[in-house]
């Protein structure tokens, strides 16, 4: 894919960069609209940086309004054609997009690494996922259908699922490929084309995706626009009235933006994956080695910067000291650094902004409650912080109720499976919740009641495409994956005929 440009491609518009584990590829910089990269309208670039080193990697070119405009002219040439192509068709088309993603697994992650900080092992999980995320809704492609309703013998009624048209996302940093199949992946089984403009802090691995399709010509120009930029990119993808559908993740602060901006252009639909607080609840009765592993993996995975990250943690009474003891002992094992070292369990922060935003809340904490481990950042180069854990919290404070998007966990007492049920719902938020015990009633008492989108029992971060995700109360409006999601990008048409029957009655027939 990358390395394979062919004759007369826009050279300009590619990098050639050797990533910290050997490996030479070309990068493309441009924005990637109609199925070319191109420069942005106003030429201005921006800087990549690596979080684990804190130097450039490169530069890529910075969409603005009117690059939003040509995106828009060129999602709607893509949709005309890719709307046209049979259910079957497209489904195989998302299949090769699968074989292609697997074929270059290791250029993905490794970028996706060099990009995110996150750990290598971590990027190719994440790289699997998106594979996986394809296929899936490749299968979805031809069983999108209406139905027949029967009402009454004079008139036919029919109902029909059309894709919407042009469909706009906008992605966060944290899992910038994953996020990337969350929104593609259906709203092209839908039918439907779309524009994605990709978190500031990570553009790498969406503009490696559209060098990929290069491969995948079954996918007609246009269907598929990559945006880098900022903020501002995303807000004219929001305003604007060509645009049909949003789907956004990111923080809720952005969200509530988002919203406005839908509700003061056209309307268009809007789906919200936003921030979370969750709850994370051990029982005496669980099994303490298991528990301890799935509560550590429930916040430090991914340095902690997952929307639905375990970052408020209940112990029962019974166990609790003993808890604490055998989680700070693992922690104290977890190994934090550079991302390509692979005996690292986790990397650095993505960004500055937020390594100094964790760290401000790690300050604050240290005021609300007792350090069990951490604390600190780690070295003096690269956005790296210490698994941090604060006992003794309060409830109310402002590190067990805001989100951190770090890796800060803070532990609470609780007595009893109610009141484990009321701390856990007092937050705004309620994306997920992770309940650890041996007896699955007071499990699936736990899971009926807990006001969250998600629910693991005796697991954590246990994703998987067939089931929807999203959040109740701040943490967003709708679901992603499943089957559930594709209703985001479909209109619904009822269709009535009189004059004809669908068999109701006795048939008039001469
Ligand atoms: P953000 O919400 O500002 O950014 C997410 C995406 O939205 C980015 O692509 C960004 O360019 C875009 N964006 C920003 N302002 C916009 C606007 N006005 N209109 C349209 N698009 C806009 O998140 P951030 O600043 O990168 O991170 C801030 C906080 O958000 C984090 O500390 C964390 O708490 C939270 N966050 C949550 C998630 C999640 O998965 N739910 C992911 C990343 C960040």
């Amino acid at each position: 894919m990358a390395t394979a440009i062919k004759k007369g491609s826009a050279l300009q518009f590619y990098k050639e960069l050797t990533s910290p584990n050997n490996i030479t590829y070309k990068q493309p910089i441009g924005l990637y609209i109609g199925g070319e990269f191109v420069a942005s309208k106003s030429g201005k670039v921006f800087d990549v940086i690596s979080p684990s080193t804190e130097e450039r990697i490169t530069q890529v070119y910075e969409a603005g309004d009117a690059d939003v405009d040509s995106a828009v002219i060129a999602a709607e040439k893509g949709f005309a054609k890719w709307s046209e192509m049979t259910p079957y068709e497209r489904g195989c088309a998302l299949i090769k997009v699968a074989e292609k993603i697997e074929e270059n697994s290791e250029l993905f992650a490794t970028v996706e690494t060099w990009d995110n900080g996150k750990a290598l092992s971590m990027a190719r999980d994440d790289v699997k996922l998106v594979a996986q995320t394809f296929r899936y809704y490749a299968g979805w492609c031809d069983k999108i259908s209406g139905k027949v309703v029967e009402i009454d013998n004079d008139t036919f009624n029919y109902i029909r699922r059309e894709p919407i048209g042009v469909c706009g996302a906008i992605i966060p940093w944290n899992f910038p490929l994953a996020m990337l199949s969350w929104k593609i992946a259906p709203a092209l089984a839908a039918g439907n084309s779309m524009i994605l403009k990709s978190a500031e802090s990570t553009p790498l691995t969406a503009l490696l995706f559209a060098d990929m399709l290069r491969e995948v010509p079954e996918i007609p120009k246009g269907t598929i626009n990559i945006l880098s930029g900022y903020g501002a990119a995303g807000g004219a993808i929001v305003a604007h009235p060509g645009i049909k559908k949003i789907a956004f993740t990111g923080s809720t602060a952005t969200g509530r933006k988002i919203l406005k901006g839908a509700a003061d252009s056209n309307l268009k639909k809007v789906t919200l994956e936003l921030g979370g607080k969750s709850p994370n609840i051990v029982f005496n009765d669980a099994k303490l080695d298991e528990a301890v592993e799935s509560v550590l993996f429930g916040i430090f995975y991914n340095q902690g910067e997952v929307c639905c990250a375990g970052t408020r943690l209940f112990v029962q009474e019974g166990i609790y000291d003993t808890f604490l003891e055998m989680l700070k002992k693992r922690a104290l094992e977890l190994k934090v650094g550079d991302p390509f070292d692979p005996t690292v369990s986790y990397g650095a922060q993505t960004n500055k902004l937020q390594f100094d935003k964790v760290l401000e809340y790690i300050a604050q904490g240290k005021k609300e409650g007792k350090v069990l481990t951490g604390g600190s950042r780690i070295g003096e180069k690269g956005f790296y912080i210490e698994p941090t854990i604060f006992t003794d919290v309060d409830r109310n404070a402002v590190v067990a109720t805001e989100e951190i998007f770090g890796p800060v966990l803070s532990v609470i007492k609780f007595k009893d499976a109610d009141e484990a049920l009321k701390f856990a719902n007092e937050s705004d938020y309620g994306l997920a919740a992770g309940v650890h015990t041996t007896n699955i009633e007071k499990a699936l008492y736990v899971a009926q009641h807990v006001k969250s989108g998600t629910v693991w029992i005796n697991t954590y971060h246990a994703m998987h495409p067939q089931l929807p995700f999203g959040g109740y109360k701040l943490s967003g409006n709708g679901r992603e994956l499943g089957e559930e999601v594709l209703n985001n990008y479909l209109e619904t048409k009822a269709v009535r005929i009189a004059g004809i029957s669908t068999g109701l009655g006795a048939p008039k027939l001469n």
